[in-house]
């Protein structure tokens, strides 16, 4: 639509709440210099102990489900230094040396692109695709500082390399519909994790072969993925922000690795999302926190979206002490998989029709408030089901 501005990850909420200490040179510079309106705001939220708050207020603070969050977020914490790869790296680090008279191994791109999306697949990602990668969704600058390289902050983001696979991991049904309990957010955390382990084990792989790479994933970020996503035909952007899978709706992490080795790109896809959206606002009519908007898309950097109020909705996150999910939850598209689910959705994308009856549908069959619904035994917590 417009010009558009690469993001700055010193914007992110949670790269503020980390990375900015009272006191520091950062600190001064980004609420001094950058955004001084955000100042109070983030104050209040370091004080509350972070965008999640204290880790499920919601449930009292279940010990084993929010141990099931704190220790699977670890994973992401122990692969992060690994995320940026080469040969030479793979050379240096691994049991099995890589040999340099053998770097780059050449492949024909589709073939490459063949394996590489065979391979996520079996690592554990449940979609895989692959794009050119495009400078606009890089970060302009680094905010997120995770291992003491202070020397990083506000430093340029650098190009892309040019090819990126994107992933996405399958949040499950079951835990997602007890959403905004602690259930959900178990599974965010677990999910994080497995798009942790596939992208650090993909992006080795390419080292290995002889090339550069990049795993994206809750430790390291170069890009904002959704975009990068819809281009390698992931699917498409819904009212509430995430990005809406064939398979699975919105219920997905989305997780990617940046290389040159040259690949064949996938194409973006239709779901019909954007129309059913429009009739729909069921995400909207049930965010606890009213973030999501009710109108048209808007232009917001140069793309016409529906634009959420990320302050808001991490407000509500610090209240619950988890990342909520009900918009995810509610959505029509995040049915279950079953066949019937699958013929809704083929019909959406050949039907306006269809795009207009559906969410009436939806609401007749699934209701059109949001209420949680009891979680497996397993993971039940004491207030569950009262
Ligand atoms: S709940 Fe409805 S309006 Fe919201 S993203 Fe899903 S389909 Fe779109
Ligand atoms: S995560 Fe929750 S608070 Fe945030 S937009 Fe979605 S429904 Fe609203």
């Amino acid at each position: 639509v417009g010009p558009v501005a690469r993001f700055d990850e010193r914007d992110v909420v949670f790269a503020r709440n980390r990375s900015l200490r009272p006191g520091s040179r950062e600190y001064e510079h980004y609420y001094k210099e950058m955004r001084p309106e955000k100042e109070a705001v983030d104050a209040r939220r370091r004080e509350r102990g972070g965008p999640l708050g204290k880790p499920g207020a919601i449930d009292g603070g279940y010990r084993p489900n929010v141990a099931m969050l704190i220790s699977s977020f670890e994973v992401p914490n122990i692969l992060g230094p690994h995320a940026k790869l080469g040969p030479a790296q793979a050379a240096a680090s691994g049991t099995y040396k890589a040999r340099p008279e053998e770097n780059p191994q050449q492949l024909d791109p589709e073939r490459a692109s063949a394996i590489v999306k065979g391979w996520a697949l079996r690592l554990g990602a449940d979609l895989a695709g692959v794009c050119r990668t495009n400078a606009l969704w890089s970060y302009s600058h680094r905010g997120e500082i995770h291992y003491g390289n202070w020397e990083d902050w506000g430093q340029p983001v650098p190009d892309p390399l040019p090819y990126a696979v994107v992933i996405a991991t399958e949040m499950r049904e079951d835990m997602v519909r007890t959403a905004p309990h602690t259930p959900s957010v178990v599974e965010s955390g677990y999910n994080y994790a497995r798009g942790a382990f596939v992208t650090t084990a993909l992006a080795r792989w390419f080292a290995v072969m002889g090339y550069q790479a990049r795993a994206e994933h809750n430790r390291y970020y170069e890009s904002l993925l959704p975009p990068l996503a819809v281009d390698a035909g992931l699917g498409e952007m819904g009212r509430h922000g995430y990005l809406i899978s064939d398979k699975f709706g919105a219920r997905i992490r989305l997780f990617a690795v940046q290389t040159d080795m040259p690949l064949a790109p996938d194409k973006p896809v239709d779901l019909g999302v954007e129309a059913f959206c429009e009739r729909c606002l069921k995400c909207a009519e049930s965010c606890p926190s009213r973030s999501i908007p009710r109108g048209e898309r808007t232009e917001v950097n140069g793309t016409l979206r529906w634009k959420l109020n990320e302050e808001t909705c991490f407000d509500f996150w610090g209240k619950v002490g988890t990342d909520c999910c009900v918009c995810m939850a509610v959505c029509p598209f995040s049915r279950p998989n079953r066949p019937i689910h699958r013929i809704v959705r083929r019909t959406l994308q050949r039907s306006n029709l269809a795009r207009t009856v559906f969410p009436h549908v939806d609401n007749f069959i699934y209701g059109r408030k949001w209420r949680p619904r009891k979680p497996p035994e397993w993971v039940q917590y004491p207030q569950a089901g009262r």
